[in-house]
């Protein structure tokens, strides 16, 4: 069996290690090898003399990222990467790669995004890359040990739907049959009807569609969500689930992935103190007016501008509170004695917003009366409403989006790099 080539030490007597080539230099009488693996890179040094013909022969015709089986003894050498390298007794060539390369692994030249995302499969080779989708990996289990930790079921709910979850041009229609369907843009009804189920605290990690037409680099069209609904919760639990769980990612990814985050070039790595600052939503357009020359009213969005003058005034992790129930979706709950208020929130990282959350509409008759002042249908969304009839519990939730999190927790600056595939409005393919 091979070993990965992390665990290769000089303590270790005869190794095997397979990957792939990733740069060679011929200096005469030495061969040196660097052969990769999604764990490191290892040196494996032929002399040209001591070596079997065979090693030699086959060494010959490999060429860069050729995939590769090495057979040998480890030395202990202080200039080669890990301090240790390769005597090669048997090397097989597993499959030879074709040249030129479409991008290069070694990264001498950066490439510009689009021609990585091409060659993405080449492109994830990089270290730097190959380290982002490890830390994403853990990021991933991360979250669902928390959650199962905290009593959560994971559910599994349909992408594709009859109803848009909050109406508007977000949405991709497809051809199902004789009907019209759509992706869903969330799979926000859905888990406020396992609440109706009695599953009392649920979450889902699940694709999320959305028809944006424009290209930003804090937008997809597919990206992938964390949802969470809690029964008997309100808005401020679910808040501070919502903090404790993003500490405990940072934390977890300190603790596990040192040398991908040394890979990405990332040396400090402070976990977010909480509880994050609650920021009302009349105190925040006020900090973004007083930034910006633009003059925000109570009522309107927070753009992108408004979104940064407001992070880098606070400078962490903070939530946005109390939200005017007319910009917010129609299942947001009011506040009983100030109802042009909601219960609902966003959790936003300085740089941009990371999730929005609120405490539900219970109530059958005022969720109705919320779709309509929406102008939405409620004909449209019965099989949604009628769970709301026979026994909904009280029950509040959010959705986090999982590339946002990771990019920001990575400062990487594009959405693009936490996707191993990205859509976007001009990429379909790979
Ligand atoms: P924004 O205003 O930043 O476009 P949103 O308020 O439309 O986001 P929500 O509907 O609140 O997004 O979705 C919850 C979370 O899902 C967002 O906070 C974000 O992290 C993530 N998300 C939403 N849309 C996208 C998208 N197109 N690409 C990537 N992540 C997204
Ligand atoms: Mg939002």
């Amino acid at each position: 069996m091979h070993s990965p080539i992390k665990e290769v030490n000089p303590q270790s007597e005869s190794v095997e290690i397979v990957g792939w080539v990733h740069e060679i230099r011929d200096l005469g009488g030495l061969l040196f090898c660097l052969v990769r693996d999604r764990t490191g890179i290892l040196q494996v040094t032929i002399p040209k003399k001591k070596v079997s013909p065979i090693v030699q022969e086959v060494m010959k015709g490999v060429t860069r990222e050729s995939v590769v089986r090495i057979r040998g003894t480890v030395k202990a050498i202080e200039k080669a990467p890990g301090g240790r390298e390769l005597i090669p007794d048997n090397v097989e060539l597993l499959n030879s790669c074709e040249t030129p390369l479409p991008l290069d692994v070694v990264e001498k030249v950066s490439a510009d995004l689009d021609t990585r995302l091409d060659a993405r499969f080449l492109d994830i080779r990089k270290p730097r890359v190959t380290s982002i989708f490890l830390i994403r990996s853990a990021m991933m289990d991360a979250v669902q040990v928390y959650l199962f930790s905290r009593g959560f079921i994971h559910c599994t709910t349909p992408k594709i739907v009859a109803a848009a979850t909050e109406g508007g041009t977000e949405l991709f229609p497809i051809a199902y049959f004789e009907k019209e369907a759509f992706l869903n843009q969330s799979p926000q009804l859905y888990k406020q009807m396992m609440m109706a189920a009695g599953m009392e605290k649920v979450f889902e990690i699940g694709p999320i569609f959305r028809a944006e037409e424009h290209n930003t680099t804090k937008h997809l069209n597919e990206a992938t969500s964390i949802d969470v609904e809690v029964s008997f919760a309100d808005h401020r639990d679910v808040m501070a689930l919502l903090e404790s769980l993003i500490v405990h990612v940072y934390g977890q990814i300190r603790e596990q992935c040192s040398d991908q985050l040394a890979a990405l070039n990332i040396e400090e790595f402070p976990i977010p103190r909480i509880p994050f600052p609650r920021i009302p939503y009349e105190e925040a357009i006020g900090i973004a007016t007083a930034k910006t020359n633009e003059k925000i009213s109570f009522g309107d969005d927070i753009g992108t501008t408004a979104e940064k003058a407001i992070g880098d005034e606070i400078g962490e992790h903070y939530f946005i509170v109390d939200w005017p129930t007319a910009i917010k979706p129609y299942y947001a709950m009011p506040y009983e004695d100030q109802p042009h208020l909601c219960r609902a929130f966003d959790l936003m990282h300085p740089r941009m917003e990371l999730a929005s959350g609120a405490q539900r509409v219970h109530q059958y008759a005022l969720l109705v009366e919320q779709i309509r002042a929406k102008g939405l249908a409620p004909e449209g969304f019965e099989f949604y409403l009628n769970p709301f009839r026979y026994g909904m519990p009280p029950h509040a939730g959010w959705g986090l989006g999982a590339e946002r999190l990771l990019m920001t927790m990575l400062g990487l600056n594009n959405i693009r790099e936490a996707v191993l595939f990205p859509r976007d409005r001009h990429r379909l393919v790979p």
